[in-house]
């Protein structure tokens, strides 16, 4: 159990002992030039691969492409790797690691359809923005059968079924990257693989079929990505003693609701408003009383109806489908549509001035009506909860009319706040039917399809949780690949040049230090009442100015510095959206309700209104109390990182090559950025210079001993090990022998390995 062969599947194609290099592990460039092979950097950033043609004083002549010459100087040169070594499949392999050899070197796959490469232990993937014949059965089988063994997500999933089987260690495959880079599309090609076990009762077909209803439910088409996740997702999926699917579980993080009442011009609301309008078949139509996608006010303000290339009708049918098959009755599934309509109904719900002090009421209307009519309620309850509020001041009750621009936030509140318990509800139903019950034996592999790191020219508290959630997931990254590594290394009394590694633990204090965090401040205002997003940026101003991590700025900004970068954030909407209030005259309003879905959503509410560890909101006790929405993220945050800590990880990073989402663009900046961000680079270096395969002396002698051709039965392990290093002629720079284990560099294991298998 102990060999940690954590190459995978992947084995060098090249053959080679790794090169000597330097402790930063780049040869000097002078070896590079008699090669007349470097990159030059072009006037537009990128690198170009050229042939130095002579070089004088200071300065070489290059032939970059055909025909083209260049005069630059020699120092700007960056040493390029031989030929022998275009497109390897690890960039392990890499003599020079430089970043133009890295992002040549993909590039390289890249246009040959390789978009998968090994960066040591992890799985880099270009997105390819076409169909690349890549997947399916045959290639499903290959895998398995360990007859191909280029980089694949097949063979990060083959690795984490066998080191299951193998160390009876449950195992993650976590896969972050920006939008549109290709998690969710990776997620679904490893649940692929693992599903091509079979399980028996058709269960793991059940598992793929979640992905459609949770895609219908919780993407949108987006500036950035057709069908951009705008939830993340933890699949566990179990397996049965003899190693067959056996049920899953599915967590979601933080739906983006504020896209159900509002969206930027261009993107469009959740797929399954579209789907439900275009694809309802005449019967529930009526029954829902549906309009055209145009004519809800909640989809008309982004003026954007359809995707191309995309039938919403017919992806209405497939998610239909996805629901018989997860075991979604016939009946909740119209229970789940008549919800998926009052919540576009309700942005139809208007309201009329009733006296000079601005109060309203509701317009009973088509709107108003079908509303009630969808949720189960009379008019006058509908009209009550979104025009008035009940509230105890001084312990005595009083009703408050509410203006239009307090009517207008309630009826916005209830519809994002119907539609994510609508989703929630959803998960819970998939969760029901795929539930592992009593056939549980512990053993599971789950799957991370989360939000990468977000830095845009308006950051908000959205991307205020996500990138902290990124920091979290980045550390649990660097002390996988870095820490533990290194710790290893010094417990076992190996001679190993330290290296340095980006630690990000500040960055996570500046958000979860006590009181003064970035969170705990947050949270802190959320409960004044007249606090306001700028007495929360000046706050944080006041009491984080010396924090290295954070940078006070004009007004209502403040910037973080992130391990992938600063980020600048706009503090406006921050305490509202932290606040996520609902108050309890809605809440009321669905426990009222006939219809089942809204009273299962009102107790949901209710029970989750934890009164111990809430905060009071405003001074009115009728509100909703719960718990806000930064502290529910970080608790959900620490349940999965404590999730993943016992897992073995397997880490997949992708990359988008272009923000076109069009085939064939591969701008090299945009790649550059990435890589840094996700630590790719500094991955590469580390594993490279260090001894990756490790074994005790025990597990050693015992696995490998037999082969010996003399006899050692009476030798103690340490000895039987050094008699199978020599035989077989282990270089000692390949290995160091550590106080309990063996260090091996790459590639070591593997000729053992093959003669055991041989033998
Ligand atoms: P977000 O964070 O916005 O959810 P994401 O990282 O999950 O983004 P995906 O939705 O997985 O991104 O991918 C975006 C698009 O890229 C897909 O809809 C698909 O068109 C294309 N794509 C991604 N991976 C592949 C692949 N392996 N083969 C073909 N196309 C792909
Ligand atoms: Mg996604």
């Amino acid at each position: 159990p102990q060999l940690r062969q954590r190459r995978g599947g992947c084995r060098p194609r090249l053959l080679r002992a790794p090169p000597k290099t330097t402790p930063g592990g780049v040869t000097p460039a002078r070896t590079a030039l008699r090669r007349h092979r470097v990159f030059c950097q072009l006037p537009n950033g990128d690198w170009a691969l050229c042939t130095v043609l002579t070089t004088s004083g200071d300065e070489s002549v290059l032939k970059v492409s055909e025909g083209k010459v260049l005069r630059l100087k020699t120092e700007s040169l960056q040493p390029a790797n031989p030929e022998i070594l275009d497109g390897v499949d690890d960039l392990m392999q890499l003599s020079y690691l430089s970043e133009p050899s890295v992002l040549y070197n993909l590039q390289y796959r890249y246009s040959q359809d390789m978009i998968y490469t090994k960066a040591g232990p992890v799985l880099v993937a270009v997105n390819p923005f076409k169909n690349v014949s890549l997947y399916g059965t045959e290639y499903i089988d290959a895998y398995r059968n360990k007859t191909m063994d280029s980089p694949h997500v097949y063979a990060i999933a083959d690795a984490a079924l066998r080191e299951m089987k193998r160390d009876e260690v449950n195992q993650s495959i976590i896969i972050s990257g920006e939008s549109g880079a290709g998690k969710t599309e990776t997620a679904k090609i490893a649940m692929q693989y693992l599903a091509s076990l079979g399980g028996g009762s058709g269960i793991e077909y059940e598992i793929l079929q979640t992905n459609p209803i949770l895609e219908a439910f919780g993407n949108a088409k987006t500036l950035r990505n057709d069908n951009s996740s705008r939830f993340g997702k933890l699949i566990e999926i179990h397996f049965s003693t003899t190693g067959r699917i056996c049920g899953a579980m599915i967590q979601t993080f933080l739906l983006e609701k504020s896209r159900v009442v509002q969206c930027a011009v261009g993107e469009r609301s959740y797929h399954i408003f579209y789907q439900l309008c275009a694809g309802a078949p005449a019967s529930l139509r009526e029954k829902l009383n549906l309009k055209k996608v145009d004519e809800f006010k909640y989809l008309k303000q982004s003026c954007c109806y359809s995707i191309a290339g995309v039938d919403d009708a017919q992806m209405f049918r497939t998610v239909t489908e996805a629901m018989n098959i997860v075991h979604i009755s016939k009946e909740d599934q119209e229970s789940v549509f008549a919800m998926v309509s009052a919540v576009l109904w309700l942005g139809d719900v208007s309201f009329t001035v009733i006296d000079n002090e601005n109060h309203v009421e509701i317009i009973v209307d088509e709107a108003s009506e079908t509303v009630a009519e969808l949720l189960g309620c009379s008019i006058e309850d509908l009209n009550l909860a979104l025009s008035k509020r009940h509230m105890k001041v001084n312990n005595e009750n009083i009703v408050q009319k509410l203006t239009l621009a307090q009517a207008t936030d309630t009826r916005d509140a209830l519809a994002k706040s119907v539609y994510a318990s609508l989703f929630e509800w959803l998960v819970e139903q998939i969760n029901k039917s795929l539930s592992v019950g009593k056939r549980r034996t512990g053993r599971s592999i789950s799957i991370l399809d989360i939000y990468g790191f977000e830095s845009f020219d308006k950051n908000s508290f959205e991307q205020f949780c996500i990138n902290y959630a990124n920091e979290r997931l980045q550390q649990h990254f660097n002390r996988h690949l870095f820490k533990l590594e290194q710790e290893e290394y010094v417990e076992d009394g190996i001679d190993w040049a330290k290296v340095d590694f980006e630690d990000n633990q500040d960055c996570l204090n500046l958000f979860e230090k006590k009181p003064l965090g970035l969170l705990s401040l947050l949270d802190e205002e959320s409960t004044f009442p007249n606090a306001t997003d700028l007495t929360f940026a000046n706050k944080l101003k006041q009491h984080l100015n010396s924090n290295s991590c954070f940078r006070g700025e004009r007004g209502k900004a403040f910037a973080v510095r992130h391990y992938a970068g600063e980020v600048v954030y706009d503090s406006s909407g921050f305490l509202e959206k932290n606040r996520d209030l609902l108050h309890m005259d809605s809440i009321q309003l669905l426990a009222k309700c006939k219809s089942s879905l809204p009273q299962t959503f009102a107790s949901k509410m209710l029970a989750q209104s934890d009164n111990s560890i809430s905060v009071p909101y405003r001074s009115s006790a009728a509100d909703s109390q719960k718990l806000s929405v930064a502290m529910k993220f970080k608790g959900q945050l620490f349940q999965l990182m404590q999730r993943l800590e016992s897992t073995t990880p397997h880490f997949i990073r992708c990359i988008k090559p272009n923000n076109l989402q069009l085939p064939a663009i591969y701008e090299q900046g945009l790649v550059l950025q990435q890589l840094k961000c996700c630590g790719v680079l500094e991955v590469v270096r580390i594993s490279r210079s260090g001894y990756p395969t490790r074994m005790t002396h025990q597990k050693f002698a015992r696995r490998y001993g037999f082969l010996l051709l003399e006899d050692v039965a009476s030798q103690d392990p340490l000895s039987v090990s050094v008699a199978i290093l020599h035989q077989f002629n282990i270089l000692p720079e390949m290995y160091q022998v550590g106080y309990t284990k063996l260090f091996f560099r790459t590639g070591q294991i593997g000729k053992l390995e093959d003669t055991r298998n041989r033998t």
